[in-house]
């Protein structure tokens, strides 16, 4: 048996929204033995086919549009309005499974839209993102997604200006963005409102040390997840010596026979399952040793 320390982050796996909508979705999977989802319920590759075997069927808007008569859920996501319109004309039951952060932020969006016809809402966000797509929707097409600092040129800047954030990106990102347009904008109203979902915030300061704890670090994400991207990117500043897999069918063997110890984690999209199946692969190569 080999003593090398193998360890799997307990901050890491899925946040609370990603875990109810699955719940949601197994709930009537064992009922009914099948259902639609509109888009896959979380990027991960390998937790959609699990729940593709148990009957989940994953849809476009396109294909919802096609749709009557059925259940579909949507996922933590959430969406933007016209997805509901459309389901309440196709008689479509929807099983909501919105996390309840993005909804909150979805409603603050709207409502800043309604009540303050001149103010320029702007996103930080990643465009065509379905969070993105979502909040967009709140304010009937006429928020502006910014990605990078350049993005900040697309606004309007005689304009009031509230500046949210998708729910997922980092704080360090937000802080670039708002003194962007704060340069450019010396005065006027300037709002902006940090609205990162904690459950990722929180995440980085612990990922980071557990990145430093260890001489090895497996980042175990799908490459759909912009989470993962954030995280992994994290780890690697704190420890040049992270890599990204997907599943452990692409552990680097090698590396892990040179490692003294190796750390495990992943995004907010990551099951545990996956997480608990690298890590006895990797048991597996140290006890061929
Ligand atoms: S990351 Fe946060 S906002 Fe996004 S689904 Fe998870 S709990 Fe909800």
């Amino acid at each position: 048996m080999s003593d090398i320390r193998v360890e799997i982050d307990k901050n890491s796996g899925f946040c609370p929204g990603v875990v109810t909508a699955i719940r949601k979705a197994e709930e009537v999977l064992d009922a009914e033995g099948s259902l639609y989802c509109l888009g896959d319920i979380v990027h991960n590759s390998n937790e959609v086919e699990r729940l593709k075997a148990k009957g989940l069927i994953t849809i476009t808007h396109d294909d919802l549009k096609r749709l009557h008569n059925v259940k579909v859920l949507l996922r933590a996501h959430g969406e933007p309005p016209s997805t509901y319109r459309i389901a309440a004309e196709n008689d479509i039951e929807i099983i909501d499974a919105t996390c309840p952060v993005v909804l909150k932020l979805q409603q603050r969006i709207k409502k800043t839209h309604d009540n303050e016809k001149d103010t320029q809402i702007v996103i930080y966000g990643k465009i065509g993102h379905a969070e993105v797509n979502g909040l967009v929707g709140q304010s009937e097409g006429e928020a502006i997604v910014v990605e990078k600092p350049e993005d900040v040129a697309k606004i309007d800047f005689a304009h009031d200006i509230v500046l949210f954030s998708q729910t997922t990106k980092s704080l360090e990102g937000l802080k670039t963005i708002e003194n962007e347009i704060r340069s450019r904008k010396p005065d006027g109203r300037f709002e902006c409102h940090d609205t990162i979902c904690r459950q990722v915030a929180n995440r980085m300061p612990r990922m980071r040390r557990f990145a430093t704890e260890h001489e090895l670090v497996l980042f175990v994400s799908g490459k759909e997840s912009s989470n993962g991207m954030i995280l992994f990117n994290e780890c690697r500043k704190e420890n040049p010596n992270t890599f990204m897999i997907h599943s452990e069918t692409d552990i680097d063997e090698t590396l892990v026979r040179k490692a003294a110890s190796i750390g495990i984690c992943g995004a907010t999209s990551t099951p545990s399952w996956l997480m608990n199946n690298v890590k006895q692969k990797v048991e597996q190569i140290l006890e061929k040793e």
